[in-house]
């Protein structure tokens, strides 16, 4: 069989077209064209949000949001009254516990199965693993897995489809620290690069316990974050609040940033009532009018990082220090102390690309075009080729995936990192991905959030 669409990974990014097309009750449509859905794992919905121990870095209505105007009987209509939904909606005013979230995605998967279920065209393929991807003589895509039909037990299979959706998630490199020209200067030796673990590992249960067992058994509790957006932050707060019987002193956790540290907030005027004037003009999203909605630290990080300012109520936290990286040479040598007296050094530096192989007709692997964190895609969610020209019907979108500010997103002009976010596959990104399947020219509009805290 022919499939329509294929969706590689159905974690928040790759569910989120289906989201968006149950909220505009065209999934059924959606469906009926034959869309297969892939993934290593066996639920759908959830992905890796779930596994990390800090609380969500927007507020809970991004989440709740899906549930919104669904009618009686619709496809979400068994997680409106769920017992998850009820206690994610203890916080919807605020940020929530990232394992509650990621329970209650999960739900929202299951929900989303059912109706895939039902549908003779569709299908959910769980424990299926891609490896490449190829593109036919006749523009076919063909995608090769691997079934984990047990454990022990595998099958190759292969896909045939029009479209491909990549939303394979992002991982981090610690070849990244090695290769960073500005550290390159410094010559770390193997010894400092021991020390390293990497923050996507220190945000979930068992990187908490790898630095508990490093910093009890160190008489020196100094610890080093590389990073200044909201993993390196998180970072932070998980050492203070996740670590028992760890005690740290004024200055011993140290966050290395590379550029002024921002924050965001829900309009000018409650930015300057915070006494916060660090931004202009075009650090305001002009739809949303957020200062820095893209790049700005919010909840706990945000928080945090005024504690350590002494801006906050709370007493200022003074054993974060927070040093800017030296622009001069000369004084880069100074951090170097940093990287050799430390006991631990986190890498919060974002996220790369999970790429697989992506195949001509005559099996020669295609040249993507990548940047150092991998492939690139244009503003209609299309994988880029190395001359630039996009990629037809090979689409991405998620974590890794690369999305750029554009006017038609939003957010503050001066962002020059990737865009992320559930609200955003949910909902712009979902839309463009699903416009460009189900409705090839593109009805995308500025898409305005009803709730001004439902976006990143
Ligand atoms: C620490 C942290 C906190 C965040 N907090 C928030 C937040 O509070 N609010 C918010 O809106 N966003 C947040 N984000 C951003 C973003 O929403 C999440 O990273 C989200 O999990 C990304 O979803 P994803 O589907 O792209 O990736 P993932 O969640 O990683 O899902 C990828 C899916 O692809 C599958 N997969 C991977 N490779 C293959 C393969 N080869 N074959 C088949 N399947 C495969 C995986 O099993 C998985 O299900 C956060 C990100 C991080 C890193």
């Amino acid at each position: 069989m022919i499939y329509n669409t294929l969706i590689v990974g159905a974690g928040p990014a790759g569910t989120g077209p289906l989201i968006l097309a149950a909220r505009k009750n065209k999934l059924a449509e959606f469906l009926d064209l034959g869309v297969a859905i892939l993934d290593k794992h066996t639920q759908m919905g959830r992905g890796c949000l779930g596994d990390y121990i800090v609380n969500s870095d927007t507020y809970t209505t991004v989440f709740l949001e899906c549930l919104e105007g669904q009618e009686k009987g619709g496809v979400l209509d068994k997680v409106i009254s769920s017992k998850i939904t009820q206690s994610l909606e203890k916080y919807r005013d605020t940020n929530a516990p990232l394992s509650l979230v990621g329970e209650f995605l999960g739900e929202v998967g299951d929900a989303l199965q059912t109706i895939i279920d039902r549908h003779p065209t569709s299908q959910f393929f769980p424990r299926t693993e891609v490896h490449s991807l190829q593109v036919l003589a006749d523009g076919t895509i063909s995608t090769s897995t691997i079934r984990y039909l047990t454990d022990n037990l595998t099958i190759k299979q292969k896909f045939y489809s029009q479209n491909v959706v990549l939303a394979l998630g992002g991982k981090q490199h610690l070849q990244n620290l090695n290769g960073d020209p500005k550290f390159q200067k410094l010559n770390l030796s193997n010894q400092v690069l021991e020390k390293v673990l990497l923050s996507d590992f220190v945000l979930r249960q068992a990187g908490v316990n790898e630095m508990q067992k490093r910093l009890e058994n160190s008489s020196s509790k100094k610890v080093l974050i590389i990073g200044g957006s909201h993993s390196a932050f998180a970072a932070a707060w998980s050492l203070l609040n996740k670590l028992t019987g760890v005690n740290f002193s004024e200055g011993d956790i140290t966050i290395l940033h590379r550029s002024k540290i921002k924050l965001c907030y829900r309009s000018r005027e409650e930015a300057l009532e915070d006494g916060y004037t660090d931004f202009t003009e075009e650090d305001i999203c002009p739809i949303t009018q957020k200062v820095y909605r893209l790049g700005g630290l919010r909840t706990d990080s945000r928080e945090l990082f005024r504690q350590v300012m002494g801006w906050s109520q709370e007493q200022q936290e003074k054993r974060i220090n927070l040093v800017e990286i030296p622009q001069d040479s000369k004084e880069l040598k100074n951090i170097e102390t940093y990287f050799n007296q430390t006991s631990l050094i986190i890498y919060a530096c974002g996220y790369d690309s999970n790429v697989i192989p992506i195949f001509d007709s005559e099996g020669n692997e295609m040249e993507l075009l990548c940047d150092h964190r991998g492939s690139r895609i244009d503003d209609n969610g299309r994988i880029l080729l190395k001359d630039g020209s996009p990629l037809p019907n090979i689409l991405a979108i998620g974590l890794g995936a690369g999305l750029k500010y554009s006017d038609k997103l939003g957010g503050e002009k001066t962002f020059k990192g990737e865009i992320n976010g559930v609200w955003i596959y949910q909902n712009t990104i979902g839309e463009t991905i699903f416009n460009q399947i189900f409705d090839p020219p593109t009805s995308f509009g500025k898409l305005k959030p009803k709730n001004i805290d439902s976006t990143r």
